[in-house]
């Protein structure tokens, strides 16, 4: 590796001119004694042309989508076409001020009046709010909506949210968050809802059921109707997790089929770039009914204006970030949304869907697929067990050997009901040819399990950091670089 900018260090180069100080203050006596400095702060003494390569260097250490195939299930890594980075950027755009008057950015207010129109369209729902920035902010969202509407019919008993074992975990955590109790029901051996198991803890305190439809096995819930029905008939409201809307976009509404409200990842389905935590934008779709306890203001349009509409301010239940939401998350997605049209987007499903039956039949006769008796949605579920139990590897040896092999590792571990889990979602932007080469990559992980265990109880070996003792680097996290 070459020299880090801190080795590359010499006396007195700079890469910075500064302005000749104009200013008369004695900074000297403004910092009281105690904060000053006895010694100078040792930082690297570079050129810029140094540090450009230092950052560029670091770049290449991390994996993204630009640089190979990341295969993260439940993630939705699909490519963000370069022309949204573009358009967000454009000044106009970049240099609004939320505090604007109104007539000032119709522009602006146009397109989040279209995103909303056009989500509520995709999805089926009839009003849509703009303002959660993440998916787990949708779910806290949405079920504060939920929750509004039980307190305006005065049922403050209906306390308890019902989801399957198979649920992310954002979900139990949202539903804690929002003021209910948690009621996990088990899932049946076909990796659906158990509905035996979901009426048995159906009562008059359910104050509503959340699913992920497709779930996190990546299979389609075919029962929706029927829990809707169980749900509807205590006054229960039904939620959807809607974060794996990217296998059923223009082919399922669900606003249609009996859910009641639904969170949209938008940095998932509709391709802006995420990882590290975001920045995101999970807006909610809700049915008639509810929308008046959405947070204020949505955006209206009325002769010929744009407006920020807070007519319902009354029965909102409150506000759940600044302003807007994240206007630039929000803004990709409506280019994405133009750019692809109700057919495109059809398509994007219908290929995510292909993409992900096509990698789970050519590698089912060397790993183990716990739920192959009907096709995956858009991502599924494998299983390292075969290589656990008869060469004593584990996942966690297989997702680090496919970093040699130049990708992301799929998602590990996760849904929890699957021993030693792998979930892989190819997303519908890969070509046949990148797929094609990264399962002849697993089938050579699957041969090498078999022929050199301790090559992939060592791996990875070609990653800038090798493998890292997890555990002791949470405890001691040590993230300082020493020169
Ligand atoms: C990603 C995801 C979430 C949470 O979304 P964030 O934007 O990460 O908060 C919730 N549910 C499912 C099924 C997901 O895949």
């Amino acid at each position: 590796m070459a020299k880090t900018i801190f080795e590359r260090t010499s006396i007195g180069r700079k890469g910075y001119t500064l302005p000749v100080n104009d200013v008369d203050v004695k900074l000297d006596s403004c910092i009281p004694a105690k904060y000053k400095r006895s010694s100078a702060v040792k930082l690297p003494e570079v050129s810029e042309l140094d540090v450009m390569r230092h950052f560029f260097e670091l770049s290449h250490m991390n994996h993204c989508i630009e640089k190979g195939f990341y295969p993260l299930g439940s993630c939705t890594m699909k490519y963000n076409p370069k022309i949204n980075e573009t358009l967000v950027r454009n000044a106009g755009f970049n240099n609004l001020h939320p505090m604007q008057d109104e007539d000032t950015v119709q522009g602006a207010l146009e397109i989040l009046y279209d995103l909303q129109e056009s989500l509520a369209e995709i999805s089926g729902f009839s009003k849509v709010t703009l303002q959660p920035v993440a998916g787990a902010h949708g779910e806290f969202t949405g079920l504060k909506v939920i929750k509004a509407y039980h307190e305006a019919k005065g049922n403050f008993h209906k306390t308890k949210i019902i989801l399957p074992d198979s649920a992310h975990g954002t979900n139990p955590a949202s539903v804690v968050l929002a003021g209910f109790e948690v009621v996990e029901i088990k899932s049946n051996k076909d990796g659906m809802v158990d509905i035996a198991d979901l009426k048995a803890h159906v009562d008059e305190n359910t104050a509503g059921f959340m699913l992920t439809n497709p779930n996190t096995l990546g299979l389609f819930e075919k029962q929706v109707e029927e829990i809707a029905e169980i749900i509807h008939a205590v006054d229960g409201l039904f939620y959807m997790d809607g974060a794996n809307f990217n296998a059923i976009l223009g082919i399922v509404k669900p606003g249609q089929i009996g859910f009641d409200v639904m969170h949209y990842n938008l940095h998932k389905t509709f391709a802006t770039p995420h990882g590290g935590g975001g920045p995101g934008s999970g807006p909610i779709g809700v049915r008639e009914d509810l929308a008046k306890y959405l947070p204020a203001p949505l955006i209206g349009f009325k002769d010929g204006k744009y407006f920020l509409d807070y007519s319902h301010a009354e029965t909102s239940f409150g506000k759940v970030h600044s302003f807007f939401g994240n206007f630039a998350i929000n803004l990709r997605a409506y280019i994405y949304i133009k750019m692809l049209g109700a057919k495109g987007l059809r398509r994007v499903a219908e290929n995510a869907v292909i993409n992900a039956n096509y990698i789970q039949k050519k590698l089912e006769k060397y790993y183990k697929i716990p739920f192959k008796h009907i096709y995956c949605m858009h991502e599924f579920v494998a299983s390292g067990e075969w290589q656990k139990d008869k060469y004593g590897i584990k996942t966690i040896d297989i997702a680090k050997r496919i970093l040699d092999k130049g990708y992301h590792a799929p998602t590990i571990y996760f849904p929890l009901i699957v021993p030693e889990a792998i979930m892989i979602e190819p997303t519908e932007t890969e070509s046949k040819e990148t797929l094609d080469e990264f399962i002849q990559a697993m089938i050579d992980i699957a041969h090498e399990c078999e022929t050199n265990p301790e090559l992939l109880h060592n791996a990875p070996m070609t990653t800038p950091v090798r493998r890292v003792d997890d555990t002791l680097a949470v405890r001691q996290l040590n993230v300082k670089f020493e020169w």
